[in-house]
């Protein structure tokens, strides 16, 4: 079995509305698949975290490492790929292309062996899991507050148990926006604040001090990725459980946060951290500190089957009689390719997600959404 073909899809849709977080304007979605092809017919897809074109450059320049070899070697060719690009490349671009490239071998080494990617990494703990909704991203020409207490209150009604808002557009205004959210959704539904590292560290202290009282689950990036001594001051000097680790890469990076104690909830991104062969590692270091792993979730519905594999092997820390079960991270926010990119989409139900179990990924690309969505050339 040899692989004979590496190609790359670019998607893009332009937002009906623009929307903000802390750092960063959208004014369309764009995402890019990676498709590999093997000499038997077997096709692999995968997705990478972060910008489309890129990405794809990136992708194509590891592709001379890939063609001709056998892809169910994916710890082979990940060493292969990553040495290839070692010594420029140890996170960032380098590391979000072969993200992609190695969920595509996997999914092509699973429809080989005929096993989903979950039972090839060491079986399955659950068939499915619950969804959190992520939303609430700083609309154009609306009021915050009152815009995203609408949205979080409709997702009660959805059936989510959970959902995470945007924050770090300063203190006061955010804690008018988490008071309204928390007041919308009432006592019982879970709620998370993401900073996209929009923070300073006094300002997260003084934020995450004055949050606290309307019991949130965890802080996500509240100050920037590259300081992390900056999250332990954050950690320490607030009570809300900090989160961070979407911009991390590789078990080198992540094994810095963990070691370190910069959060208590680790957030991997699959496309984003090398894939399902890198993400395997990081979940057992995070095990040598009791770091929780809450995997980041922002994409395509490529990217929300390969979460969903890796959550449904995901074993519990401590293994108990009622374990802390993994929560999947359900973007909600415009992306009319999200589902469309998939023959059967994977949607919540009542706030639950089901784990596909056929080979590989589990799904099917309906290439007439590929074309449909196709960006434009620059
Ligand atoms: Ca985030």
């Amino acid at each position: 079995m040899k692989i004979i073909a590496v190609r790359t899809h670019l998607l893009e849709h332009r937002l009906a509305v623009p929307f903000e977080s802390a750092s960063a304007r959208f004014d369309r979605r764009a995402h890019v698949l990676v498709e590999i092809e093997c000499d038997d017919g077997t096709v692999g897809w995968g997705e990478c975290l972060g910008p489309a074109r890129p990405n794809a450059a990136v992708v194509a320049a590891y592709s001379p490492w890939l063609i001709g070899q056998d892809p169910r070697q994916t710890e082979r060719l990940w060493a292969v790929l990553y040495n290839a690009l070692r010594d420029q490349g140890q996170r960032g671009l380098a590391i979000t292309a072969l993200s992609g490239i190695d969920i595509a071998l996997w999914d092509i080494k699973g429809k080989h062996y005929g096993a989903s990617v979950s039972m090839l990494l060491g079986g399955r703990w659950r068939d499915s899991v619950r969804a959190y909704a992520t939303g609430s991203f700083k609309r154009d020409g609306v009021d915050r507050v009152t815009d995203n207490a609408l949205e979080m209150a409709e997702r009660r009604a959805q059936g989510f148990h959970a959902c995470k808002i945007k924050i770090g557009f300063g203190i006061d205004e955010d804690l008018r926006v988490i008071r309204a959210v928390r007041e919308a959704i009432g006592d019982e539904m879970r709620l998370m604040i993401d900073a996209n590292h929009g923070y300073t560290v006094t300002e997260a202290i003084r934020l995450g001090k004055a949050a606290a009282d309307y019991d949130i689950d965890w802080f996500e990036e509240p100050v920037v990725p590259e300081q992390l001594s900056a999250y332990r001051e954050v950690r320490a000097g607030q009570p809300i459980p900090v989160a961070g680790g979407e911009t991390w890469h590789t078990r080198y990076g992540m094994w810095r946060a963990i070691e370190s104690r910069a959060v208590d909830i680790l957030q991997p991104d699959l496309c984003g951290c090398g894939g399902f062969s890198e993400i395997a590692k990081i979940a057992s270091l995070a095990t040598l500190h009791g770091v929780r792993i809450v995997p980041h979730v922002w994409g395509t519905g490529v990217h929300l089957a390969a979460a969903l594999q890796f959550m449904a092997a995901m074993t519990p820390d401590p293994v108990r009689v009622n374990p802390v079960e993994p929560i999947m991270e359900f973007d909600r926010t415009e992306n009319p390719f999200r589902q469309a990119v998939l023959k059967t989409p994977i949607e919540a139900v009542s706030g639950v997600v089901a784990i596909p179990d056929a080979p590989g990924l589990g799904i099917e690309i309906n290439r007439g959404a590929l074309a449909q969505f196709k960006m434009p050339e620059a």
